[in-house]
């Protein structure tokens, strides 16, 4: 049973994307590691901002850099692509948020070095509703005991998760 108190911003990045994966990852059915795109992820992540503190924990969110100049902070997620920006905006919102309810004004940035985007993210007043609907929708998804029907989406192609759902 996964532990409702704290959504984590890998769940709700994988419940925008696919509820049943969002699902998945709680129960800690693991995919396939060894699928090419999770390894160009762990590539990059080794690769870039090397001067950075890197692949933080806070409160249960991994945060890929953490930078601190004049005072600010700003929290920078890498990606291989601008595929699920949505997704990982939302992720890095949920991270602001969290943040935000600690009395902590910071930024965030999406970065995509192979594309060479930087995408900054604020925590608007609406940003904060959406992310708090969000939160409640996922919490009232993990609470069931059967996983999410599977339905064919462009990312199955690239998920980890490919063999368990589609072979
Ligand atoms: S393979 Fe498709 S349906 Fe299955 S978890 Fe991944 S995205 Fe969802």
């Amino acid at each position: 049973m996964y532990d409702l108190a704290r959504v984590t911003g890998s769940i709700l990045q994988a419940f925008v994307i696919c509820p049943r994966q969002a699902w998945l990852m709680s129960r800690n059915i693991s995919g396939n590691q060894y699928n090419e795109f999770i390894a160009i992820g762990r590539l990059l992540s080794g690769e870039t901002y090397k001067r950075d503190k890197k692949e933080i924990m806070i409160g249960g969110n991994k945060i890929d850099v953490i930078r601190q100049k004049n005072g600010i902070i700003n929290l920078i997620e890498t990606k291989k692509s601008s595929r699920m920006l949505e997704a990982s905006q939302m992720q890095l919102l949920l991270y602001l948020y969290n943040f935000s309810k600690k009395g902590q004004t910071i930024k965030g940035e999406i970065r995509v070095p192979k594309e060479k985007k930087v995408i900054p993210v604020e925590l608007s007043d609406e940003r904060i509703v959406e992310v708090e609907n969000l939160i409640s929708e996922i919490k009232c998804m993990l609470q069931k005991e059967s996983t999410p029907a599977k339905v064919w989406i462009k990312f199955c192609k690239t998920c980890s998760y490919l063999e368990f759902c589609w072979s």
